[in-house]
């Protein structure tokens, strides 16, 4: 059963805790690791014992974020316990990795935004309305009676910026405006987030004139998809960013990027203008939001494209 909360209940909850592990999901971005690491330093601050996690690498792109070292990765081996475990911007429990096994919690929390949430955890506190999980630490942080610090104030930036594509992607409300306002009057620089987030390594501009000439047009250019072959795939190359291409040439209302990560394993992010894509993705054990969303296809390439292209298409029929 899972119980819903409301924000002071939310609190309540982490306040009775004295031991918590928070966890970032896997393949993760700005606003889980964002997301985080506020939280994690409201927590302490408050004299509790927090570990983050998260079960996967971390992108470079993310290293300037202040505590971002404090992250762990657990063995599959290991026994980690804890009076609260929090899961953090992901909507179903695989996108926690080994977490809810190692972690041996009297509970779980789940703090997210997506539509498509599993309702997994114990406890869930899901506002579908927010731009991103990080507007939910912001009043969650308020909540908790802590008093922001400029770390924990860039780190919910962090999430705003990422999850709204720097402020412009149709999530972005006056809410998500004003807390990022509220956000600069605490200190936040936002060119020191944006120079952050826009520089490109030499290594990422090469993959991306590879991946572009991969672009292949679908019912009259209605729908645009790129793809990373194994051969090409390298995890320490940022890709987030690639999808942007197919997505925002004109004509194109649902772009996809496919990325074989292993041999039988391939990842598969979408973005629409109209369409929703949350539902494809739920489709496919995934999810997301209406206009962005991902999930992963056990097959190689060519065999994930086959099945995935399919549905693309007849959701604009
Ligand atoms: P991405 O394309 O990876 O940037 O993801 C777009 C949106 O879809 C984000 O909100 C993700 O949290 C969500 N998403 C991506 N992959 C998955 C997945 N495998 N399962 C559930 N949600 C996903
Ligand atoms: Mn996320
Ligand atoms: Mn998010």
């Amino acid at each position: 059963m899972c119980k819903i909360l409301n924000l002071e209940e939310m609190a309540g909850l982490l306040k009775k805790a004295q031991k918590l592990v928070l966890v970032s999901h896997i393949s993760p971005d700005g606003d889980t690791l964002g997301s985080a690491l506020a939280l994690a330093r409201a927590l302490r601050s408050l004299g509790k014992e927090v570990i983050l996690n998260v079960d996967d690498d971390l992108p470079d792109v993310y290293r300037f974020l202040p505590g971002i070292d404090d992250f762990r990765r657990f063995d599959a081996s290991e026994s980690v316990p804890a009076d609260l475990l929090v899961i953090i911007d992901a909507s179903s429990a695989d996108r926690a990795g080994n977490a809810m096994q190692v972690v041996k919690a009297a509970g779980v929390l789940n703090i997210d935004h997506h539509k498509t949430n599993t309702r997994f955890a114990d406890y869930l506190y899901l506002d579908a309305a927010a731009a991103a999980t990080a507007e939910i630490i912001y009043s969650l942080i308020q909540a908790l009676g802590v008093r922001f610090d400029l770390d924990m104030a860039t780190c919910v930036y962090e999430g705003l910026y990422t999850d709204t594509g720097s402020f412009k992607y149709s999530n972005t409300t006056s809410h998500t405006m004003g807390t990022a306002g509220k956000l600069i009057d605490m200190g936040v620089d936002p060119s020191f987030i944006s120079d952050n987030m826009e520089v490109k390594d030499r290594s990422q501009i090469e993959m991306l004139g590879k991946v572009l000439e991969t672009m292949t047009f679908l019912k009259d250019g209605r729908i645009a998809y790129v793809e990373i072959p194994l051969e090409l795939y390298d995890h320490n190359v940022d890709t987030d960013s690639f999808i942007s291409f197919p997505r925002y040439i004109r004509g194109v209302e649902i772009a996809v990027l496919f990325k074989q990560v292993e041999a039988d394993l391939t990842r598969v992010s979408f973005r629409s203008k109209t369409a929703d894509v949350a539902k494809i993705a739920l489709g496919f054990q995934g999810g997301g939001h209406q206009k962005a969303a991902g999930c992963s296809i056990h097959a190689p390439l060519a065999q994930a494209e086959e099945i995935v292209l399919k549905v693309v298409e007849a959701a604009l029929e």
